[in-house]
């Protein structure tokens, strides 16, 4: 199961159908090697494929930072063990997911960020790629000159500001036949954020989580998702016996009650019987899943809206 961002993609109903298509399939692929080299695999190359489209906010047309930057953040989970690795403000590379993965594969670490995490990259001769996409760095300069205008202050970046940026965080949650549930995030993060700005997506329990029950991954605005520790939740919903489609729903209506009743964020998710489940409190979610008996993985623009 893998998704494209939560947020408003019908402002662009061209941006919209090529997300749409190319979340298809990115669940195509990864079925494929789903069935050939288990979920770990499966997830990173759906991300790895996410992060080299200029669709998405990850990898190539991440968005930019208050200062013109990209500083991305990505984190894979494999469950059965708890393994986990995650970079936080990594800048030039292709696939920050790929970097995640050698974190939790080659060193004894969980989570890397900045300059560490650029030298490890160096030291796995990572590929690098310019990551500014003429899209991004439009919507960039329209806010920046209002924030040079005095309309907007970005220390305190409102919510409705927030809402009305592009969102396309990738991510993506497989099971496979050995009972192994993985799961993969990468992001740029969001738009106009402040140098230095670490989201969910590289924190363990927020953005993302697998463990034996299930696996989760989030998008929205990070801040919230940190503070909800959402994925671990849905996955602990899931170990108390409640389905994917349960543990999401009930994640994002947990976070609207304790952070406000349209906080933006959505979650998807795999349980260990292979129910999918997704939930979101944006007007939108970009996601597709493929399962055993699918002749051809589903996409859709909305999941339960909570
Ligand atoms: N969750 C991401 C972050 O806050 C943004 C997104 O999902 O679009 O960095």
């Amino acid at each position: 199961m893998v998704h494209g961002g939560a947020g408003l993609w019908a402002k662009d109903e061209k941006r919209a159908g090529r997300a749409l298509k190319e979340v298809k399939e990115v669940a195509e692929r990864g079925f494929d090697v789903l069935k050939s080299r288990g979920a770990l695999e499966a997830v990173v190359e759906c991300v790895k494929v996410m992060e080299d489209s200029d669709c998405f906010n990850a990898g190539i047309g991440s968005t930019l930072a208050i200062d013109g930057s990209i500083a991305m953040d990505a984190a894979v989970m494999l469950g059965s063990k708890l393994d986990a690795g995650a970079v936080a403000l990594v800048k030039d590379i292709k696939n920050p997911v790929v970097l995640a993965k050698l974190v939790m594969e080659k060193t004894a670490h969980v989570l890397m960020a900045g300059d560490g995490a650029m030298k490890l990259a160096e030291h796995f001769g990572l590929e690098k790629a310019n990551l500014f996409t003429e899209y991004r760095k439009k919507v960039w300069e329209e806010y920046k000159e209002r924030f040079e205008r005095g309309e907007l202050t970005y220390l305190s970046a409102n919510l409705e500001l927030l809402r009305k940026m592009e969102v396309g965080t990738v991510g993506a949650v497989a099971l496979d036949s050995n009972g192994e549930i993985a799961a993969a995030v990468s992001t740029g993060g969001l738009t106009l954020k402040l140098p230095g700005r670490i989201g969910d997506s590289a924190i363990v329990g927020a953005g993302i989580y697998a463990d034996r029950w299930g696996g989760c991954v989030a998008t929205g605005i990070g801040e919230g998702v940190m503070r909800l520790v959402a994925c671990k939740e849905a996955c602990l919903f899931m170990e108390q016996g409640l389905s994917a489609q349960e543990a999401t729903e009930k994640v994002v209506k947990r976070g609207l009650e304790l952070i406000g009743p349209d906080y933006p964020f959505g979650l998807i998710a795999v349980d260990c019987e292979g129910n999918i489940g997704a939930a979101h409190s944006t007007p939108q979610l970009c996601w597709a899943y493929k399962k055993e008996g699918m002749k051809e993985a589903i996409s859709s623009l909305s999941a339960v809206r909570v």
